[in-house]
């Protein structure tokens, strides 16, 4: 399974019994605690008592490549770099980065939240980026600035 998980998804505290557990019918050891004041899900697991929010270990889970890689990946094309360039710079493929774009704008809220915490992305550099997922297919194309 190579899908993102979401925040909410499972425990990410590595020493919890049921840390990446995916929450279903059967596995219900997290709820939801409130929200940060930036408006980000807060949850508490109710297995170790671990708080966190939806950033850390949760946006891909069982990727290959670290999340902060892909993270990185991802703000250098909200800051306007293009695919090409930057497969060539780190070594992924043109449609390795787009699959994670894609898959990253299904659930923008969270990953809004690490690029703009950790990468200071603004607003509408997000918005032009899933913008850009929306009508994908040109490979080439560089999100467009506001
Ligand atoms: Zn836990």
């Amino acid at each position: 399974m190579e899908k993102f998980a979401k925040p909410g998804d499972f425990c990410p505290n590595e020493a919890c019994p049921d840390y990446q557990k995916l929450q279903d019918s059967q596995q219900q050891n997290l709820k939801k605690i409130g929200k940060t004041p930036r408006g980000v899900q807060r949850y508490q697991c109710k297995t170790c008592h671990a708080t966190f929010t939806a950033t850390k270990g949760t946006l891909f889970f069982r990727k290959r490549t670290p999340e902060h890689e892909i993270l990185e990946t991802l703000a250098l094309l909200a800051e306007g770099s293009r695919i090409s360039s930057l497969s060539r710079a780190k070594g992924f493929k043109e449609d390795t980065i787009l699959a994670w774009l894609r898959e990253a704008a299904q659930h923008s809220q969270a990953l809004e939240a690490a690029l703009m915490q950790d990468f200071q992305i603004k607003r509408g550099q997000l918005d032009a980026l899933w913008a850009y997922v929306q009508n994908k297919g040109e490979k080439k194309a560089t999100p467009r600035q506001r």
